[in-house]
């Protein structure tokens, strides 16, 4: 069944790239295993697929150990402060940095503990105030000091999307995260070439307005029984 959806989750989004002019291999597919544990995992590896998302550090501690070291992982959700310390070893990107004092934390904790985190920032396009991450107008007040933290490697933005029954929905979403980079990046005078958008529902019109990753859970694992506090979507943030 996992394998399944994986395969066909591939397939489309060779599709999706096709159709925006790209080669299927310039979209990486994050499976966002959060909820599900170590055998959905592994199940989700015999398909070839070795990267991973997830949204709570400490769900993802207990979890990683418990899979293969092949696997590779990316956080993405909302990071709290007081858990950088344990996140950083495990993750090979950071999709939810959301604002300058988290950022400013991981460059202490990064200097203090010998990591050069890879970091994508968290943009708020449409405003929602149930969610993390910059408006527009503050990440482009904050720049220079992101860009200042000389030991996070800013490669990108990320966003999610309103919740939406119509994936066409989320396009102007996207398309906003996409000029917003390309406004950034000449502003600044620097790369940006991460586009973190398009979960379950609409990766495929993420990917058609310029995603370079795609987080699929539910797509790929079945819907989620549990909450997930860990990303902002829904629920209470994580307890301390
Ligand atoms: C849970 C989650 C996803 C995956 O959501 P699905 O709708 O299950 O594909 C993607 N991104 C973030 C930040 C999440 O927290």
């Amino acid at each position: 069944m996992i394998g399944e959806n994986i395969q066909q989750i591939r397939e489309s989004i060779a599709k999706a790239a096709k159709l925006s002019g790209r080669e299927a291999a310039a979209v990486e597919l994050v499976a966002v295993s959060k909820t599900y544990g170590p055998e959905e995992v592994r199940e989700a590896m015999e398909s070839g697929q070795v990267l991973f998302g997830e949204s709570r550090v400490q769900e993802a501690r207990a979890k990683i150990p418990m899979v293969s070291s092949r696997a590779r992982w990316h956080f993405i959700g909302h990071l709290q402060r007081n858990k950088i310390r344990q996140a950083l070893p495990l993750f090979e990107l950071f999709h939810g940095i959301d604002s300058l004092e988290v950022a400013k934390d991981m460059e202490r904790i990064a200097g203090e503990a010998g990591f050069l985190p890879r970091v994508l920032l968290e943009v708020n396009v449409a405003g929602e105030s149930s969610k993390f991450g910059f408006s527009p107008e503050k990440l482009r007040a904050e720049m220079e000091n992101l860009l200042g933290l000389e030991r996070l490697q800013i490669e990108g933005l990320m966003t999610i999307a309103p919740l939406a029954a119509d994936p066409e929905n989320s396009r102007r979403y996207f398309a906003q995260l996409r000029n917003l980079r390309d406004a950034l990046q000449s502003e600044f005078r620097v790369g940006l070439p991460q586009l973190s958008m398009g979960m379950s529902g609409d990766y495929m019109v993420a990917i058609e307005e310029g995603a370079t990753i795609v987080r699929v859970g539910s797509a790929i694992f079945g819907s989620r029984k549990k909450p997930d506090p860990g990303s902002g979507i829904a629920g209470p943030p994580e307890a301390v």
